[in-house]
């Protein structure tokens, strides 16, 4: 499959941060990418670097087989939906779409059919006129949205465009853009730093810390088979087990990921842990278990047995939910 974005050991540092360090990945024509990472690991960073906003300290960067280097962002093909929206408050929607298309020398008439196009895309027609000072969150996200794809850009770039939003209004807007982008065929690359965002959304998933790729994956790799700690910790708060306590209680070598939801408490002849806290979370119970030196978490759907606090439970969990990440601890 031909690749819409390629890293090659791309780097940008400023002084001593390295923002993005080392990076190598591929992000494929035609697919819904995520970039997962907490605040700082280096995402915003890598979207400007493809978006052409920054260059790189050192390494290569090729967007559909062409060097990016010394190509000027407006002649990238691609377009950033910011995670502020960035809108210009002066002007009515109509102009904030098709801002870019009158940069390009586009006639007033067409502007204004390509404008409408796109904001009948994101459920907005007829909102030309509005002035966008009188919308709400969700409705200055869409023009944002409208005003990036107007220009039909072969990559679409979104930093953290629903972070603003409410619960709701977030997963509405997660089904409309994973509409959106099948049904328009154009890549996607989304940053988040919300790991159910991403693996509901995304074909694959780029796990950032610290300026580097942790992993890349589908959301059920990085889900149920992280290769570090802190992909198993970070991509749904995942127990990882010291290798000398996977050794003794399974005989295999290397520290390993354990997910609360597999973890059965009373359900066998597995070892003691003690209930040391309890929290209520609607569709599950989470449980926090004293278990040698560490502290373990376990969920119990809601209609299971919770256990009380202080309680002794036994705990055990089928053979292939111990995932074992690497050698060493
Ligand atoms: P994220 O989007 O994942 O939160 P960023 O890519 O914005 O992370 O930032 C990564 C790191 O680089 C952070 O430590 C940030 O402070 C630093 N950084 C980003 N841009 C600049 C800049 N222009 N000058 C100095 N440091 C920067
Ligand atoms: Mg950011």
């Amino acid at each position: 499959m031909q690749s819409a974005v390629l890293f090659k050991t791309v780097s940008r540092h400023y002084g001593d941060v390295r923002a993005v360090d080392a990076v190598d990945l591929e992000v494929r024509a035609g697919e819904f990418f995520a970039m997962l990472g907490p605040s700082g690991s280096g995402k915003t960073t890598s979207l400007r670097l493809i978006a052409g906003f920054e260059q790189p300290t050192s390494g290569h960067i090729e967007i559909f087989g062409e060097t990016a280097e010394g190509v000027p962002p407006y002649r990238r093909n691609v377009n950033t939906v910011f995670q502020d929206y960035a809108l210009f408050p002066h002007m009515s929607v109509r102009d904030n779409v098709a801002y870019g298309l009158m940069i390009a020398g586009m006639g007033r008439k067409q502007r204004r059919s390509k404008a409408e196009e796109a904001l009948e895309l994101v459920r907005l027609p007829g909102y030309g006129d509005r002035a966008t000072s009188a919308l709400s969150g969700g409705q200055r996200q869409r023009v944002a949205l409208a005003r990036a794809l107007v220009n039909e850009p072969k990559v679409l770039l979104l930093d953290e465009p629903l972070g603003a939003l409410d619960l709701k209004l977030r997963e509405q807007m997660q089904d409309e853009l994973k509409g959106l982008q099948q049904s328009l065929g154009i890549t996607f690359i989304f940053v988040t730093h919300d790991q159910g965002e991403a693996l509901s959304m995304a074909d694959r998933v780029a796990v950032f810390n610290e300026g580097r790729v942790q992993q890349v994956g589908t959301p059920e790799a990085i889900y149920q088979r992280p290769d570090t700690p802190f992909v198993a910790d970070f991509v749904g708060s995942s127990n990882v087990l010291p290798a000398d306590m996977v050794r003794e209680l399974s005989g295999r070598a290397g520290t390993a990921s354990l997910r609360p939801e597999a973890i059965r408490l009373n359900g066998g002849s597995g070892p003691e842990a003690t209930v040391v806290g309890l929290s209520y979370m609607g569709g599950a119970t989470k449980v926090r278990l004293a278990f040698r030196d560490m502290t373990l978490m376990a969920l119990v759907a809601s209609g299971g047995v919770v256990p009380q606090k202080g309680d002794t439970v036994t705990i055990d969990w089928a053979p292939e939910a111990l995932h074992v990440m690497g050698q060493g601890t």
